[in-house]
């Protein structure tokens, strides 16, 4: 018997493979990153065979550290950046161009053609999305008009689209020697094409968008067997049994399961989740209505999502485009340098900005800045940025619900910064949890995948599985922490109308 789950998480920066033991435990983790590729300003792309090629590699590391082979393994779960498009070619398997990442502000002239005919809500009832940049079928389009022969070969049914999940997939079973072509209804809820009910592709949509349904791939569960793996020798004849977007699969991993359960992800963006149930809710404070997850033939559960484009990317670009720190975890030295933030309030709106506000002609201010503010000062502005982005999407998740959360469940590449967690705790007034397995995300698939195969049987089996790392509790004032989030509000008020 197969005593693991090997997840595969194909993120933003980087592309992991973690082996989880029945305890939901990590047993081996292999990584790599890849390049982010920044053309011009606005536009953000991936390689997808430098991303088909470390996912290969870093499933050899994670076996070979623990010394396993195919035979340990008995599912392979699959979680990916959502949105995030590659279109590829049928017949040659070569991707017609790179992939067209989620923060990639392109299609904002696509997005404004179709908005001019009923708005940028026109079809936020059907599909829970407003028409945005951020979502893959703005992106599907911009590759047909600008791609040289993209057009006909689309309309010949020549390409073949898909989030990083499907690329994948069709690769790990055997790409142009029988590839199964599928994604499942989380992914599929972000390209602004599912309708909600239904969970199929909606025909009235792809004819506004103009984007041919042999495009898309077959829209599954979460939860299933969707093929064997068959290229990869690795991992050869290994059903690969589970695939849920990141933020989908980070709420799973975190047991979050139930009604009025959620979840909070810092990564390269910040994502909250909060898990509605069966019943589909529409926000009325700028959250997104997407699929929370579906097991098999159940029914599916839905969720809201207040979604930040970024939080950790501000981070990274204090390192990459400043200099000002050399690692991510050096902003928390840097910032420890000064006690507070010395009037300076930095709102990272690099690609506009999403929940609540959806302002896509937002851009980046840092202001409040007088001859005082040091780096240090500037550090811990970018830090509580993300503290104080994620306030604003918690005040909108508690409006919604009208039940306010009690504690803030965490996870990402964020949480391990110590001042961050504490100044959240701070700015929202509840408490933040930290669980043991911090890598939630890669957990959640590999639950779902174990789900399908029997690995393991019931959400109950799962939930005892989460156990609690740390926690913060508030320690500002009530008082101070309303005189700062007044002055963040302020400064997002700055952002808006950079771009005509
Ligand atoms: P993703 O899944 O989006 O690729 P991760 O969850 O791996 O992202 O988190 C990576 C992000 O976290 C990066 O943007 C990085 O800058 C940020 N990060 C990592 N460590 C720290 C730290 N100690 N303090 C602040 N930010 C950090």
């Amino acid at each position: 018997m197969a005593q693991y789950v090997l997840a595969i998480d194909q993120g933003t920066t980087s592309s992991r493979a973690i082996i989880f033991d029945h305890a939901g435990s990590i047993v081996s983790t292999g990584q790599l990153e890849h390049e982010q590729i920044f053309p011009r300003a606005g536009w953000v792309e991936h390689d997808p065979v430098e991303i088909w090629d470390n996912t290969r590699e870093v499933i050899g590391q994670a076996l070979s550290k623990a010394n396993l082979t195919r035979h340990d393994i008995a599912a392979v779960g699959i979680t990916n950046q959502r949105e995030t498009a590659v279109v590829w070619d049928r017949t040659t398997g070569k991707p017609v161009y790179n992939a067209i990442v989620w923060q990639d502000t392109r299609t904002q002239p696509i997005v404004d053609r179709l908005a001019a005919d009923g708005g940028v809500e026109r079809f936020k009832q059907k599909v829970g999305l407003p028409l945005a940049t951020y979502f893959s079928g703005t992106k599907i389009v911009w590759i047909l008009e600008n791609v040289e022969g993209a057009r006909e070969k689309a309309e010949r049914g020549d390409l073949m689209f898909g989030t990083t999940d499907s690329w994948v997939l069709w690769n790990l079973t055997g790409g142009l020697e029988g590839g199964v072509h599928a994604t499942d209804v989380t992914n599929a809820s972000r390209t602004l094409f599912m309708d909600l009910e239904t969970l199929q592709w909606d025909d009235e949509i792809l004819g506004i968008f103009n984007v041919p349904k042999s495009m898309l791939p077959e829209i599954k569960s979460s939860s299933e067997v969707y093929g064997t793996v068959n290229e990869h020798s690795l991992l050869r004849e290994v059903p690969i049994a589970g695939i849920l977007g990141d933020q989908q699969a980070a709420t799973f991993g975190q047991a979050a399961f139930d009604q009025g359960e959620a979840k909070n992800t810092y990564g390269t963006g910040n994502f909250l989740i909060f898990n509605t149930g069966t019943e589909i809710i529409h926000s009325k404070n700028g959250l997104l209505t997407t699929l929370g997850y579906k097991l098999g033939d159940a029914e599916p559960h839905y969720a809201l999502e207040g979604s930040i484009a970024v939080t950790g990317a501000l981070v990274q670009w204090l390192r990459d485009n400043l200099g000002m720190i050399t690692s991510s975890e050096e902003i928390e030295t840097l910032a420890r340098s000064v006690d507070d933030n010395g009037g300076a309030y930095f709102v990272p709106a690099f690609s506009g900005l999403f929940a609540p506000y959806w302002r896509s002609d937002a851009r980046g201010a840092l202001v409040g800045l007088t001859r005082f503010v040091n780096k240090g000062h500037i550090a811990r502005a970018a830090l509580e940025a993300t503290a104080f982005q994620t306030r604003e999407v918690l005040d909108a998740v508690n409006a919604d619900s009208g039940v306010p959360l009690t504690e803030l469940k965490v996870d990402g590449g964020m949480i391990k910064n110590n001042l961050l967690m504490q100044f959240q705790a701070d700015i929202i007034g509840v408490p933040v949890v930290r669980p043991v397995v911090a890598e939630t995300t890669a957990l959640g698939a590999a639950y779902a995948a174990g789900l399908a195969v029997g690995f393991w049987s019931t959400l109950d089996e799962l939930r005892s599985n989460w156990q609690e790392d740390s926690r913060w509790t508030p320690e500002l004032s009530e008082e101070e922490s309303a005189r700062q989030l007044r002055n963040w509000k302020k400064a997002v008020t700055k952002t808006f109308g950079w771009v005509d």
